[in-house]
C-alpha cells in the first residue's frame, strides 16, 4: 500500500478523551475515530488489524470443531423475555422499535437466538455435539464508556455456544474451547492467564476469564510467572507453611499497652515487627464466635475463611457485634479467648517463635504466647490476602499481582437456556432431556487495546507480526539531490519485488521530511522498517530496524527482497 494515497491522517498529539495509552495510540495511529460515545469507526490500517485478529479467532474456532454462523444483530426482544434476559440487562442493553412498534434489542450477546435456531433444527441424540459461532457486532449501553475499545458501547465480539447431550460432552467441548483460547491468545502476542471466575450476568456454574496482563486493567489478579496458576484476588491462595519445630520462648507474661492504635504501634512499643504480632479477627459464623488467627503484617482474606465454613453463613464482626458483647476486649482478643467456640489460623503462624497476641483482656498484649501451649487452632488453612512475592500453590514460584484485561471467557452454562428455550433432545430410549451448553467468548475488538497497551513505547505502537497491518514498512528518503530519480526508482523496484513475493508492505513514497517519515513509521508500528535514501544506494545497502527491540543493521540491496521475504514468512 502506498502511503500517498492511502486513507491515513496521523496526529502527533493525544486525543483529550483518550486517557490510556491504547485509546491515545490508536486514535494517532488513524485506526479508530470517534463517532460517538463509545462508538468508533475503523479506517483501513483498524480494519485490517482487526481482520487479522478475527482471522486468528476464526482459524482456531474452526481447528477445534466449530462452525462459523452469522446470527442477527437485531433480535426480538420477546426472546429475551423468555429467558429472562430482558430484564436483567436492564438499561445495559439497546432496544430499538420497528414502524410496526415491535420491540428489538441490538444483540449484546446471542444465547437466545443461538438456542432457539438449534432447538428448531436438531432434536435427537445423534445429532449432538453441535458447536456454532460467530464473530459480529455487539451493543452494551455502557453508563460511562471509556478507554477507546475496551469500553465501547459497539464491539466485535467472538461469541461461541455448544450443545452436548450431556455434562461429559461439555466438558469436553469446554475444554477444546479452553485449549483454543490458549492458542487465541498465544498468537496475538498477548501476556495473559486464565482466571476462575464467577459467572456474571450470563449465569451458571463453572467459568474462566482470560485476562491480559496490563496495568490500566479493570481488575487486579493474582498469577505466576513460572507455572499456569493464575485466580482473581478473592480466590488467590499461596503455598502452606510446613510445620517446625517450635523453640520454648519462656513464659508468657503480659504488658500494658494503653491508647495505642494499630498493631505497628504496639509493635514498636515492644520492641518488635508487625509480623510477630498476631491478629485474632473475630466472625460470627452460624451465630458463633469464631477467631481467625494472622500474622499482624498481614490481612485475614474474608473469602477464604467463608470458604472453609462453607455452607455456613460467615462475616466479619461488626461494631454492633461487638457493642452487643461488651465481654469481648475488642482489639485486645487473643488466640485463646474463652468466649470463641472455634478458631481457624493461617499456616504461616506455625513459626519457631513465640507470638505477640491479644491478653484477652483491655490495654494488655501478652508476649511468649507458643502454639500447642497458649493455644491450638482448630483448624489450619490459607486465609491471608495474597501479596506480590508469596509462593505459588502449584509450584512454589513467587507469585505477582497485576491487572489484567478480560480478553475472553468460557462458561458451562448448563441447560438454563436450552430449558427456557425449548431446545431439547430425544436419547436413544426415547425420552427427551434439555440439552447442555456452553457459551465462549472473545472480545476481538477489545483484544486490540490489549495488544497495543503490551505491545508500545513512547513512539507508538509495536505490532507483533501475527497481527500487524503489514509486515514491512518501507521508507524512501530520496532527497532532493541528482541521486533522487535513482532512489526513487531503486524502491519502486523494492516495492514491486516484495509483494511478488507475497509480504505485505506499507511503502512511504510521500513528499514528506525523513523526520515526519520516521515518526510515522514508529508510531504505526509495523514490526520491520526499511529505509532507502541515497547514502544506502550508493553504497549498495538498505538500512533495516526491528521496531519491537529497536535494533538496526544493514541488508544488501541486492538480497533485499529475498532476505525480507523469508523473515516476513518466518515470523508471522
Ligand atoms: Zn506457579
Amino acid at each position: 500500500m502506498r502511503m500517498s494515497s492511502l486513507f491515513l491522517r496521523t496526529l502527533r498529539d493525544d486525543p483529550a478523551d483518550a486517557e490510556v495509552a491504547s485509546h491515545q495510540l490508536m486514535v494517532r495511529a488513524g485506526l479508530i475515530r470517534r463517532v460517538s460515545s463509545g462508538i468508533y469507526s475503523w479506517l483501513p490500517m483498524g480494519n485490517r488489524v482487526l481482520r487479522n485478529v478475527a482471522q486468528i479467532v476464526r482459524d482456531e474456532m474452526d481447528e477445534a470443531g466449530a462452525q462459523e454462523v452469522s446470527l442477527p444483530i437485531a433480535q426480538p426482544l420477546d426472546l429475551w423475555k423468555q429467558s429472562g434476559r430482558d430484564e436483567m440487562y436492564g438499561s445495559m442493553m439497546f432496544r430499538v422499535q420497528d414502524r410496526k412498534e415491535n420491540w428489538y434489542a441490538l444483540a449484546p450477546t446471542a444465547e437466545e437466538v443461538v438456542t432457539t435456531l438449534v432447538a428448531g433444527e436438531y432434536s435427537s441424540y445423534r445429532d449432538l455435539p453441535v458447536n456454532l459461532y460467530q464473530i459480529n457486532w455487539k451493543y452494551r449501553d455502557e453508563l460511562r464508556p471509556r478507554f477507546g475499545l475496551l469500553r465501547a458501547r459497539e464491539f466485535l465480539m467472538k461469541d461461541a455456544y455448544s450443545f452436548d447431550a450431556d455434562l461429559e460432552g461439555l466438558q469436553r467441548s469446554y475444554d477444546a474451547m479452553f485449549a483454543a483460547y490458549q492458542r487465541v491468545f498465544t498468537r496475538c502476542g498477548l501476556t495473559f492467564r486464565s482466571v476462575k471466575a464467577q459467572s456474571g450476568e450470563i449465569g451458571g456454574d463453572t467459568s474462566q476469564e482470560f485476562m491480559a496482563v496490563a496495568a490500566i486493567g479493570e481488575d487486579a489478579f493474582v498469577w505466576c510467572e513460572q507455572c499456569d496458576y493464575a485466580a482473581n484476588t478473592e480466590a488467590a491462595t499461596r503455598r502452606p507453611t510446613p510445620e517446625v519445630s517450635i523453640v520454648d520462648p519462656g513464659p508468657r507474661e503480659s504488658v500494658h499497652t494503653p491508647d495505642m492504635p494499630g498493631i505497628d504501634v504496639v509493635a514498636e512499643h515492644l520492641g518488635t515487627t508487625a509480623d510477630l504480632l498476631m491478629k485474632s479477627i473475630a466472625f460470627d459464623v452460624d451465630g458463633d464466635l469464631v477467631l481467625a488467627l494472622v500474622p499482624g503484617d498481614r490481612e485475614v482474606n474474608e473469602f477464604a475463611v467463608a470458604n472453609a465454613y462453607a455452607p455456613a453463613k460467615v462475616r466479619l464482626y461488626t461494631d454492633a457485634d461487638f457493642a452487643a458483647h461488651p465481654e469481648i476486649p475488642k482489639g485486645y482478643i487473643g488466640p485463646d479467648f474463652d468466649g470463641a467456640t472455634r478458631t481457624i489460623a493461617d499456616s504461616s503462624l506455625r513459626a519457631p517463635h513465640g507470638w505477640v497476641t491479644g491478653a484477652n483482656r483491655v490495654d494488655h498484649h501478652d508476649r511468649n504466647v507458643m502454639l500447642g501451649r497458649e493455644f491450638t487452632p482448630t483448624a489450619w488453612a490459607e486465609i491471608v490476602v495474597v501479596e506480590p512475592g508469596d509462593r505459588c500453590p502449584s509450584c512454589g514460584g513467587p507469585l505477582r499481582i497485576d491487572r489484567g484485561i478480560e480478553v475472553g471467557h468460557v462458561f458451562q452454562l448448563g441447560d438454563k437456556y436450552s430449558k427456557a428455550l425449548g431446545a431439547t433432545y430425544v436419547d436413544d430410549s426415547g425420552s427427551e432431556h434439555p440439552m447442555v451448553m456452553g457459551c465462549y467468548g472473545i472480545g476481538v475488538s477489545r483484544i486490540l487495546s490489549a495488544i497495543v497497551e503490551e505491545h508500545h513505547d513512547d513512539h507508538g505502537i509495536a505490532w507483533p507480526a501475527s497481527i500487524a497491518p503489514y509486515q514491512v514498512h518501507l521508507v524512501m528518503l530520496p532527497g532532493r539531490g541528482d541521486g533522487a530519480v535513482a532512489v526513487l526508482a531503486t524502491a519502486e523496484e523494492l516495492y514491486a519485488g516484495l509483494r511478488d513475493r507475497g509480504v505485505e508492505v506499507l511503502f512511504d513514497d510521500r513528499d514528506a521530511s525523513p523526520g515526519v517519515k520516521f515518526a510515522d513509521a514508529d508510531l504505526l508500528g509495523m514490526p520491520i522498517q526499511i529505509t532507502l535514501g541515497g547514502k544506502g544506494l550508493a553504497r549498495g545497502i538498505v538500512e533495516r530496524k526491528v521496531r519491537a527491540t529497536g535494533e538496526r543493521d544493514e541488508i544488501d540491496l541486492a538480497n533485499a527482497v529475498e532476505i525480507l521475504a523469508a523473515q516476513a514468512a518466518a515470523q508471522s
